[in-house]
């Protein structure tokens, strides 16, 4: 009984986790729906053909289930519509070579931009998404390795063709990465499922095993009073001992063959058991491995949901989960809190000159000599582009101001080489202390209040509040 009470909890556990699973899924499904529903929403006004199937595209992703078939029936009439689309364009429109790159990112609202602008800055924009999307997403390494390359394309390429055959690829690489997802989760469930009915079996042959014997023992006791009863007949009846004696003893017989009967029965149902045993056994080992498979995997997509790809630090999702916990404990013990909110200065300026490659690897190398610099009790994340923020417990406004400019002035002194020339690379930060009466988010935006003044002060310098 008490095994069958840790299995119905190990259950339990198994199935809150994979209800959690099946949340992520749902979460990353919404995202790439979203990129979808935004990439279709900017690519309107091309064709009133590919407006209407645009829109039912849209009005497919609101509906709850995914019909993989139609979806690939409309994106074959979509890829049609931009063949003539492409057959359309005039030769001219199509120079690439003397245009300048667009950024990887950054806004276009309220700009007048040409045709062709238009569609690379979709592309960065794709680009952009799909880097969100990485970071969310457990691809197989095959597909991890051709989502980057679309992603580096989608960046950096100009030519409209190659980008568009890359825009096509990332729908299908995510529609099967999702439905990759989603049968995954469904092949645990019914694994899941089976293993129960398993189980529901082995306890209906148990109760079923219990009453067979109860039936075979009412038997063997209705056998042995019979039998009882007509010795008692027989003592009653006889005239001489002998014939007295030769009935008894074939009573005590036939009570003899009913006993051996019943311990026939009473062992094949132990061996039966003792078979059906051994076999649950086997088959709950099995679900205990599959289960902790699940697991596992849960605890690595959770691990990597919560960081960022390109630094290793947390990410925003990180930051938002352990400013609640330290709020919640600043709340209770009321010890000082204090939050610093980081970012690069003129770091556009290190993409333009050196490559975003090469900022790529600041923002690395920053992130760890931060990282490695501070308490094991404080707390830092990638919350942005070149923007990191910190949480200080423990630390009040006085001493979080020396500690934030010890580590601005150690960054500015690091020594950066690109292109065989030392470069400083500095930034600016804003701190807070959480008050009396402050909401989890306020003293994050008085930081960031902060650090717009620092910036606006001249940079490379800490300000408080
Ligand atoms: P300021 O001192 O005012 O902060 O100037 P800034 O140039 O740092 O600020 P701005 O916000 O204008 O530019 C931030 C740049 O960071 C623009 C964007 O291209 C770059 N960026 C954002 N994320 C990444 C990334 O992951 N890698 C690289 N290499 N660059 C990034
Ligand atoms: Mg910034
Ligand atoms: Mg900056």
């Amino acid at each position: 009984m008490a095994s069958e009470q840790s299995w119905k909890k190990k259950y339990q556990q198994v199935l809150k986790e994979a209800e959690q699973q099946e949340r992520q899924c749902r979460e990353q499904r919404e995202l790439l729906e979203r990129m979808l529903v935004r990439t279709s929403v900017a690519s309107k006004g091309l064709r009133p053909e590919l407006d209407q199937l645009l829109s039912r595209m849209r009005t497919a992703l609101r509906r709850k289930t995914l019909d993989t078939e139609a979806w690939f029936r409309l994106q074959e009439q979509i890829d049609r519509q931009i063949a003539l689309l492409d057959g359309e364009k005039t030769p001219a429109s199509d120079d690439d070579s003397a245009r300048q790159p667009i950024p990887a990112s950054g806004s276009d609202d309220g700009i007048d931009i040409s045709d062709k602008d238009h569609r690379l800055l979709i592309a960065r924009r794709v680009g952009n998404l799909l880097s969100q999307v990485l970071e969310k997403v457990t691809l197989d390494p095959d597909a991890e390795l051709r989502a980057r390359e679309l992603q580096q394309t989608l960046l950096s390429n100009l030519d409209w063709s190659t980008l568009r055959t890359s825009l096509e690829a990332v729908s299908e690489l995510l529609i099967r990465a999702i439905t990759h997802h989603q049968r995954e989760l469904e092949a645990f469930l019914t694994r899941l499922n089976a293993r129960l009915e398993t189980l529901r079996e082995h306890f209906a042959h148990q109760s079923e095993s219990n009453s067979s014997r109860k039936d075979d023992t009412e038997i063997l006791d209705r056998e042995i009073h019979e039998e009882i009863d007509l010795v008692n007949e027989d003592l009653r009846v006889s005239q001489d001992l002998e014939s007295l004696k030769q009935s008894v003893g074939q009573r005590f017989e036939q009570i003899a063959q009913a006993l051996g009967r019943f311990k026939e029965k009473e062992n094949k149902r132990e061996s039966l058991m003792a078979e059906q045993l051994e076999s649950m056994q086997q088959k709950m080992a099995a679900m205990e491995a599959s289960s902790e498979q699940m697991q596992e995997q849960i605890r690595r997509e959770r691990a990597r949901a919560m960081t960022d790809l390109l630094t290793q630090l947390p990410n925003r999702e990180a930051w938002q989960e352990r400013l609640h916990f330290e709020y919640n404990r600043w709340q209770r013990y009321g010890h000082p809190l204090t939050v610093s909110v980081v970012d690069i200065d003129l770091f556009k300026r290190i993409n333009d000159t050196y490559g975003h490659k090469a900022g790529d690897r600041v923002l690395q190398l920053v992130a760890r000599e931060l990282q490695g610099r501070l308490r094991a009790t404080d707390f830092i994340a990638r919350i942005g582009g070149e923007e990191f923020a910190l949480l200080l417990p423990e630390t009040g406004m006085g001493e979080a101001l020396a500690v934030m400019d010890k580590l601005r002035g150690y960054v500015e002194n690091l020594p950066f080489h690109f292109g065989g020339n030392p470069v400083s690379i500095t930034f600016s930060s804003g701190l807070a202390s959480f008050v009396l009466g402050d909401s989890e988010d306020q003293a994050f935006e008085r930081a960031d209040r902060a650090l717009y003044r620092a910036k606006a002060t001249g940079r490379n310098r800490v300000v408080a509040n």
